[in-house]
């Protein structure tokens, strides 16, 4: 059996291990056995909470080389990316501890030795540090602080944009003016009926705003206009959040306790502090996996689900193709699945030929992180005065919003402040340029090194960086990374009847479910469905109800909204 050490983890990689695991499972009649399609999130969660609480083998199948989906670190000779920026907090109780058992919070990120209040969902809990003697120095979480501006116009502002001197300052008082008026227009003339996302961010922040801050990036985001995404998406994203309550919120910041890493009763867009594992969003996956590792659970890396069987509402078996090429076939009792709804429905082979077709027309937004290591940047003093750099220019912020007309790219991601771990020399920056495209554009199809030059240029362009700053880069392409909620989203209830019609198949997570979910909401699915196998069945279809009627929406949304969110 050969053995890929990933991110640190023995996984075994062959089809013929995969088998005769198999094979031995179910030879001895003890065990039921649940595939486990995909190590993210919720896969992960699924099998570990599969070998906790029941006696049901999972074996899980990883199409890519390492664990962790979207939310994995890529360590590139050293410097590790975090493919757009993952933030851990939740209001769930349950996933808070889930995390912390994974990863408890580093000894030092606690006051005075004594741990750290977190509140959250209406809950707060003292949670204690770890014994410097148990815990390993490196398995553990920080506290971060956010900080995430939006760069526009060569200039920072807040975010959420405050009405502060300095907001108004950088827009220059006229503009400033013109911004009130249009706020005060869109409240006494509300757009009616509210269709749009258009409509809804206009009602909120006013036409003006809605254009300088959020209509370009929003279509960047999506790829489609403001006015062709609906209303509902944007107060599923950013419910409860204006203006008023924005300004009235950083009125209210300097009376919060420092150690509070949520604001119980906040907007979710105003979240300040979260936990972040000190080797980046894939440590918290790679821990899990060998915790699963541990307990019995297998891991096949390498291995692509790309067939399923089935009969009588039954899933009986997979069909799993290696990285050698060869498929084979493996029987299951249940069976989890975090692929694609669209790639599963193609699996599934569904006699409606009407719901392949709406799975297959199911929108997605893909998107690409150019890791650039630099020596420099330009110093931000320039950019924004009374503010002191880094003495290499390097900005505080966690991520910057770039808002400028002329670059394609959405976000900078400053690796370092995420995490200093992040970065292999502290004497240099580690920035993730991140561009919102589809599979196949001119940027999805741009030859590796063209796309690294090209995006060190748009930095360069909007005075951020000089290109001969640049000491090394990478590029990681992400396909389907965010299910979108248009197109053909609009009949995807029949899909979902469709797949809820097998008794022992469970689609969760974010693309399982073409769900914006974040990480705790993928783990919740999973972990409801674990539930639900456990039950015989009970409480399957209230998997669903998780992040859809929720009134704490993933601040992800926000983040990766049409900024500035
Ligand atoms: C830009 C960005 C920022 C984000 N920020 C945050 C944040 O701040 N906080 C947060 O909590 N969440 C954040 N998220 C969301 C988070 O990344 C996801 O919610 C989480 O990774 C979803 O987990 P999952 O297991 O459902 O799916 P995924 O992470 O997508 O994992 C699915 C796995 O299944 C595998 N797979 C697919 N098809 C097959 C197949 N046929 N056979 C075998 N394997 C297969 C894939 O390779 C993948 O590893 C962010 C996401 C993005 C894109």
């Amino acid at each position: 059996m050969q053995s890929r050490g990933v991110g640190g983890i023995g996984i075994s990689t062959t089809a013929g291990a995969c088998t005769r695991d198999f094979s031995r499972m179910n030879a001895g009649g003890r065990k039921r056995v649940a595939v486990v399609v995909g190590a993210g999130p919720a896969g992960l969660t699924a099998a570990l909470e599969l070998l906790r609480r029941s006696d049901i083998t999972p074996v899980v199948f990883e199409a890519d080389t390492q664990v962790g989906g979207i939310s994995k670190t890529i360590n590139y000779r050293g410097n590790r990316m975090d493919l757009g920026g993952h933030r851990f907090f939740s209001k769930s109780d349950w996933v808070m501890r889930w995390w912390q058992d994974i990863l408890p919070l580093a000894q030092d990120q606690a006051p005075s030795g004594q741990g750290l209040q977190i509140t959250y969902q209406s809950q707060s809990r003292h949670l204690p540090p770890p014994t410097p003697t148990a815990s390993d120095p490196d398995a553990v979480m920080l506290v971060r602080r956010r900080l995430s501006r939006i760069f526009h116009r060569r200039r920072f502002f807040d975010y959420p944009l405050k009405l502060n001197a300095h907001t108004l300052k950088s827009l220059g008082l006229l503009e400033a003016l013109r911004i009130g008026l249009s706020y005060g227009q869109a409240q006494l003339a509300r757009r009616s009926p509210e269709s749009s996302l258009e409509d809804f961010l206009v009602n909120r922040f006013g036409e003006r705003l809605y254009r300088t801050f959020f209509e370009g990036y929003t279509e960047k985001v999506w790829g489609v206009p403001c006015r062709d995404i609906s209303a509902e998406w944007g107060a599923q994203r950013i419910k409860g959040l204006t203006v008023t309550k924005a300004v009235l919120n950083a009125m209210a910041r300097p009376f919060r306790a420092v150690a509070d890493t949520s604001q119980k009763g906040t907007e979710t867009s105003l979240i300040e502090r979260f936990l972040y594992p000190k080797f980046g969003p894939g440590q918290m996956w790679e821990t899990a996996a060998r915790r699963i590792g541990a307990l019995g659970g297998a891991i096949h890396l390498g291995h692509r689900i790309v067939g399923i069987e089935h009969e009588d509402a039954l899933v009986r078996a997979v069909r799993v193709r290696d990285e050698a090429g060869s498929v084979r076939r493996v029987p299951c009792d249940e069976l989890i699945s975090t692929m694609a709804v669209c790639d599963l429905t193609r699996c599934l082979k569904p006699a409606d030929s009407s719901v392949a077709r709406i799975a297959d027309r199911l929108p997605y937004r893909d998107f690409m992180t150019a890791g650039l290591l630099v020596r420099n940047m330009n110093s931000i003093a320039r950019l924004q005065p009374g503010r002191p750099p880094d003495n290499n220019g390097m900005p505080p912020d966690n991520w910057i919003y770039i808002q400028e007309p002329e670059v394609r790219i959405g976000r900078l991601q400053i690796f370092n402040n995420w995490s200093p771990a992040m970065v292999a020399d502290p004497a240099t920056i580690w920035l993730g340029l991140e561009y919102f495209c589809k599979e196949g554009d001119d940027l999805w199809s741009m030859d590796d090194g063209r796309f690294l030059d090209f995006a060190a240029g748009e930095l360069q362009r909007i005075g951020l960086i000089e290109r001969s700053e640049v000491l090394d880069g990478t590029l990681v392409r992400v396909p389907k990374a965010y299910p979108a909620y248009f197109g053909g989203y609009g009949e995807f209830a029949r899909v979902r009847a469709y797949l809820n019609g097998f008794r022992n198949l469970y689609p969760v997570g974010r693309n399982g479910m073409h769900r914006y979910n974040n990480q705790d909401h993928s783990m919740l699915a999973a972990n409801g469905a674990v539930s639900s196998i456990i039950n015989g069945g009970f409480g399957k279809s209230d998997i669903w109800r998780i992040n859809e009627e929720e009134a704490y929406q993933e601040e992800i949304g926000a983040d990766e909204l049409p900024k500035p969110a």
